[in-house]
């Protein structure tokens, strides 16, 4: 793949290098700029270092479906489920709550699932370009995603989701146990229920992802600044200057990417977003005993089970909790012990646990926008539980806003001013 040669380069800073900073920083290069990534941490540490791996092609589902404030009390009374709040935390999450509950009418949900849709549609195809340039193809395995589900009350409960991705076209096929254990012969007779999603693409280790992207970004003369930023100084006119723990740093356009760490960037630079966090923990069992040939989710618990080049990794769940709140890993172990009730020969040998906080938004649509307020500004951020899915196309979308061309899709339902 070639970078585009231009006449005058633009200088982009972009703010956090996470998988969705570095698809950002990368497409800006390849279309001709002179990008620098700032990340106090180095790519991929983040977030985007400890998902469950999966490049969920067409998935459209949000986290808010019709009925979830009748699942509110639960959810505060039962700090291992699989969707939690922590009471501490409730004053602060109120009004990303009100917008959550808001936000997952049937009505709301039919145009929020367009809307991910559109912008998930072709995941994989738009990744495609960036693996070959970072030489990641080894990382992806492309043999769908399996759900399983052991209680026949939460399958038909999922049937709303699996029709959500049926109506706009997302290949689904429902599976009885027979077929389940053909497809994953390690999974017990539990398992009665499945849906097969056969686009989906995983990868054997998200961080190496990130890094192999960043290291083709640098290998093409993209600069990377291990500095945490502090501030920005605002101007009349101009560009807003980036302050740094090290230094100042002035650019002609600026994307902030710094995932759930995003909201008082934003706010400092004049939009007020309800970016919180959804905590999720993850599980890494080296040496497991199990092979799986695919990515699969437990429906019944909702988090998934990726076979990984570090072993097999259980991770998911929802905490809502402060970024800054300590982790709570008998979450971690819950992951563990449902895994065993359908891996029964599961080995936890060596097992690591890991949280990480999903920068969200209440609609589950991440901020995929020029600021409203700094035309020099843009905002990819709150990606929620598809950020890795969604990175490729982001970095697009974000490319074409900067080059002033028309994105692919319609980004109104992206847009940072929306609420
Ligand atoms: C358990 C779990 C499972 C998941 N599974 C999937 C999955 O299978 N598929 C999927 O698509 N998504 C999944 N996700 C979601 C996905 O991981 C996130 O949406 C994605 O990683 C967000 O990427 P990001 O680049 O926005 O944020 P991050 O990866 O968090 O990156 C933000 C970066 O900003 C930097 N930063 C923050 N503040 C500053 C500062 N002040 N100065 C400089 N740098 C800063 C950080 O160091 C960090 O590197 C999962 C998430 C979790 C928690």
């Amino acid at each position: 793949m070639n970078i585009r040669v231009k006449d005058s380069q633009l200088r982009i800073a972009v703010v956090g290098g996470g998988i969705v900073g570095t698809c950002c920083a990368l497409c800006l290069q390849l279309d001709g700029n002179n990008v620098t990534i700032i990340d106090q941490n180095g790519p991929g540490t983040g977030c985007s270092s400890g998902n469950a791996g999966q490049i969920v092609t067409s998935y459209c589902v949000p986290l808010g479906l019709p009925g979830i404030i009748k699942q509110v009390p639960r959810m505060l009374m039962d700090p291992l489920g699989p969707l939690t709040i922590r009471w501490q935390y409730l004053p602060y999450l109120m009004p990303w709550l009100l917008r959550f509950v808001q936000s997952s009418s049937v009505e709301r949900v039919e145009r929020i699932a367009d809307a991910l849709y559109e912008l998930n549609k072709d995941a994989v195809k738009t990744f495609d370009p960036l693996i070959k340039l970072a030489k990641a193809e080894h990382l992806l395995v492309a043999k769908g995603r399996l759900d399983v589900y052991q209680s026949g009350h939460e399958f038909d409960k999922a049937q709303y989701k699996f029709n959500l991705l049926r109506n706009r076209g997302v290949r689904v096929e429902l599976l009885n146990s027979k077929q389940i254990t053909e497809l994953e012969p390690e999974l017990n007779e539990k398992c009665q229920y499945g849906a097969f999603c056969p686009d989906v693409v995983h990868t054997t280790n998200p961080l190496q992802l990130t890094q192999l992207l960043a290291k083709a970004f640098q290998e093409n003369g993209g600069s990377i600044l291990r500095e945490k930023v502090n501030d920005f100084q605002l101007k009349s006119t101009g560009v807003p200057s980036i302050k740094t723990n090290i230094s100042d740093h002035t650019f002609d356009k600026i994307v902030i990417a710094a995932g759930a760490f995003s909201r008082p960037f934003a706010a400092k630079l004049g939009n007020k977003v309800p970016l919180d966090t959804e905590r999720g923990y993850h599980v890494m069992l080296p040496h497991s005993g199990i092979h799986l040939n695919r990515t699969i989710v437990h429906g019944d618990r909702y988090f998934g089970m990726t076979p990984m080049q570090e072993g097999l990794r259980l991770a998911g769940t929802v905490e809502l909790a402060s970024v800054n709140a300590s982790p709570n890993y008998a979450r971690a172990d819950n992951l563990l012990n449902a895994a065993k009730g359908v891996l029964p020969s599961l080995s936890d040998k060596g097992a690591t646990q890991w949280m990480g906080c999903r920068p969200s938004m209440p609609d589950s649509l991440p901020v995929i926008s020029q600021s409203p307020v700094h035309e020099s500004v843009f905002f990819a951020f709150g990606h929620g539980h598809l950020g890795l899915t969604a990175a490729a196309t982001t970095g697009k979308i974000i490319t074409d806003l900067i080059a002033e061309r028309p994105p692919h899709i319609n980004i109104n339902p992206f847009k940072i001013d929306r609420f």
